[in-house]
Parts: structure tokens; C-alpha cells; sequence
């Protein structure tokens, strides 16, 4: 039997059911994370947390919970759901009440739900490398918040899918933004490019993990956004999520990266993320 996060409780999965009035299922008001367990233990558990915080800052919604609190409920659903390797989904709504567009007042309570994954690393991804489709990044001009909004994402994911392809690499015009759920570098003559973290990206915590390794590493950074030729000149191309982790890009649109084989640097930086990984608890 499964449990779940309902507001400050765990709870059995039967328990959560979705109010019609709910303003996440009406308008998609409401924002998310994803964080990645990995032998029992919530991975950057502090960031995702931040950043769930300021996503409800951006639209204006008060999370009724400290973040401590809000760790140790997520710890309880892990914990609940006996979770050795997978990740943990939560999302907050602005609450449920008559369908209007307004925000309701403020005796309404936003509704705290979340669950848990067991789900083995995409072992296989990381070391084969995926192909990618270019799909015009048609989402609005906030992708810096987790909105629980993810249409323009879902119908590139599900372009994407229908090509064969494990992701779609979204661009506006010439530029390429991100992925519909990760986030994209290139590595031109050793030094890594990504999109700056502004308005147009979500600024991934794998990202931002990524970008420490390449220090580690000595791998030298350019937050500068790649137009699509750019991308496909690239000695080797990674998309990047909590689930995704540090995925080699082979092929994009038929044409091969590195001759479609995974390139140094991206192994170099799947090794430094792996020493990132929390290890076993023995007592
Ligand atoms: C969540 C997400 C990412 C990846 O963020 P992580 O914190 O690394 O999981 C990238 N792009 C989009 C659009 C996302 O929603």
C-alpha cells in the first residue's frame, strides 16, 4: 500500500482525491518539484525546497509551512513509501473554491499534495546517449517558474516521443532555450554553454550541479544562449534533470553529435556528478 503527502499529513494514496473546484486542475494554478532519491536520501533537498518557495513567491501563493516543516513531511513520504531509489513528486494549488479567475480570499487554503517513485537510474541513457528533436518553444515568458502549466511542454514531449526521440530541444526562433523537462548544454572546444537563468529557462538544480562539477573538473563555462547551428556544430550536447540526470545527446534531427558517440567531457562530468551521489547509509 502506498502513502502521500496530503497538506502536513501522510496519508493512505485513497485518501487524496481532487476537488472539481480545485484552481490546480481548473487553471493549472499552482507550481511543483521533483526531487531525486537516491539510496534513501533526498538529493539537493535544500534547493528544490528553496526553489519551490520562490515559485509561490512568483505567483503570489504563501506556502502555510515552514521549509523545515516542509523537509521533514517530504522525509515522512519517503520514508512512508519505504523508497530505496526514485524521486519524490509535490505540488502546491492556490486552493479549491468557486471557479473564478481571481485569487480567492484568503480563507482558503492552498492544497499541499505529493507522492513517491521508486524508479531505478536511466542506466541505460546515461550510457548510450538519446536523440532529440527541435520543437519551437511555444511556452509563455515565465518558464522560470515550475508552474504546474506544462501544455507547451507536453505537446513537445509527446512530438518528441512520436519521432523516436527522448526529448525535445525547444528553441525560440534561432535560439535554443531548454528542454520541455531538462536543461541543455553544449561543449564547443572545451568549454560548456547553456542558457543564462533567465525568464526563458527554469533554472535546473542539476543545472546548477552541472556547472560546479565543470569547475571541478577545470571545464570552463559560457552561460550564452546557442542558436540551433551552434547546437549542431557542438562536440557533444547533454540534457540535464533530476530524473535525467547528466544525459549524452548523440543525434538531433537525424544529424550526429561526436559522430553519435558520447564525448569525453560528458563522461568526465557524469563521473563528477556521480561522486555527488548519496551513498548507502551503513550502520
Ligand atoms: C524541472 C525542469 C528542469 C530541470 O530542473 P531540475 O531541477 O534539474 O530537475 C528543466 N526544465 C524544465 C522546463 C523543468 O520543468
Amino acid at each position: 500500500m502506498g502513502y502521500s503527502l496530503l497538506n502536513d499529513r501522510i496519508v493512505a494514496d485513497e485518501e487524496v482525491v481532487v476537488n472539481k473546484e480545485d484552481r490546480g486542475y481548473q487553471f493549472g494554478d499552482g507550481i511543483y518539484e521533483v526531487i531525486k532519491v537516491y539510496n534513501g536520501q533526498l538529493f539537493t533537498a535544500d534547493e528544490h525546497i528553496d526553489r519551490f518557495y520562490l515559485s509561490a513567491e512568483k505567483i503570489r501563493l504563501t506556502i502555510p509551512y515552514t521549509k523545515h516543516k516542509l523537509h521533514q513531511l517530504l522525509h515522512e513520504l519517503v520514508e512512508a513509501n519505504e523508497i530505496n531509489n526514485g524521486h519524490i513528486y509535490f505540488q502546491i494549488t492556490r486552493g479549491a473554491t468557486a471557479r473564478n479567475h481571481i485569487f480567492p480570499s484568503a480563507d482558503v487554503a492552498p492544497v499541499l499534495t505529493g507522492a513517491a517513485v521508486e524508479a531505478s537510474r536511466p542506466i541505460t541513457n546515461l550510457e548510450n546517449g538519446v536523440k532529440a528533436t527541435f520543437v519551437e518553444d511555444i511556452r509563455w515568458l515565465r518558464c522560470d517558474i515550475k508552474s504546474l502549466n506544462l501544455l507547451g511542454a507536453v505537446l513537445a514531449k509527446q512530438e518528441a516521443f512520436e519521432k523516436g526521440c527522448y526529448e525535445a530541444i525547444l528553441h525560440r526562433g534561432e535560439t535554443i532555450t531548454e528542454g520541455s523537462s531538462t536543461n541543455v548544454f553544449g561543449i564547443k572546444d572545451g568549454v560548456l554553454y547553456t542558457h543564462p537563468a533567465n525568464n526563458l529557462i527554469l533554472k535546473g538544480i542539476t543545472r546548477q550541479v552541472i556547472l560546479t562539477c565543470a569547475q571541478e573538473i577545470d571545464l570552463p563555462i559560457k552561460e550564452q544562449a546557442m542558436t540551433k547551428e551552434q547546437l549542431l556544430a557542438m562536440d557533444e550536447v547533454i540534457v540535464a534533470s533530476t530524473t535525467s540526470e547528466v544525459t549524452p545527446v548523440i543525434e538531433i534531427d537525424g544529424q550526429k553529435i561526436n559522430d553519435g558517440q558520447v564525448g569525453l567531457w560528458t563522461r568526465k562530468l557524469q563521473a563528477q556528478f556521480a561522486t555527488k551521489i548519496p551513498a548507502p547509509i551503513t550502520i
